[in-house]
């Protein structure tokens, strides 16, 4: 069972990918939820109004607890929210991930963008796709991987799907386009 955090943000389209790429799926809305679920998935959105409702219900820490144990699979605000280090401006993150991000890098929503992109030949060897739809909306720029982090797509040289260990980071929205090889690569860490 794989969970979707859903206080804000595009939660309805990553269950539907997920149920389109085979997963069973939940909301996760509080601590409790939180514990019925192998693995989550913090959707794109706005990662200060996440913040904020993570601290209203009282989910930072649980979700801090969850990382260390379970796979999380963070795309665009939730790549925000995994990271170690985050800028423009500095905010709270959960560090489960070594990545240093800068938030809203690309510019303002008409630099919002869809790239066609060819992956990394690990990503290929593991998913079969040869070529990634990037769908990018005020995304941030993954600046810098740390130990343990493995790059699988990048664009223009910026990492933009980033693996470590049993978390992976996307900048871009796979849960936009019919493509769910990026969902199934996550599905195989639960
Ligand atoms: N710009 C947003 C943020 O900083 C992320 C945008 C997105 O998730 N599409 O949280």
């Amino acid at each position: 069972m794989v969970g979707v955090l859903a206080l804000q943000g595009d939660f309805a389209a990553h269950e539907a990918a997920l149920v389109r790429a085979g997963a069973n799926t939940r909301l996760v809305r509080n601590a409790d939820e939180l514990g019925d679920v192998g693995g989550l998935v913090i959707p794109g959105g706005e990662s200060t109004t996440m913040l904020k409702l993570l601290h209203y219900g009282g989910m930072m820490d649980a979700l801090r607890r969850f990382s260390e144990t379970k796979p999380i699979f963070g795309t665009c605000a939730g790549a925000i929210l995994l990271a170690e280090k985050v800028c423009n401006p500095s905010q709270e993150s959960l560090g489960a991930m070594a990545i240093s991000v800068e938030r809203n890098a690309y510019g303002r929503q008409n630099e919002s963008r869809i790239c066609s992109l060819v992956p990394e030949e690990e990503f290929i060897r593991r998913t079969g796709a040869e070529k990634v739809e990037a769908v990018f909306i005020r995304a941030p720029v993954i600046r810098k991987v740390g130990q343990g982090g493995r790059v699988l797509v990048a664009y223009n040289g910026d990492p933009v799907l980033v693996e470590q260990g049993m978390h992976l980071a996307a900048t871009f929205h796979p849960e936009l386009t019919d493509d769910v090889s990026v969902q199934r690569l996550f599905l195989g860490k639960l």
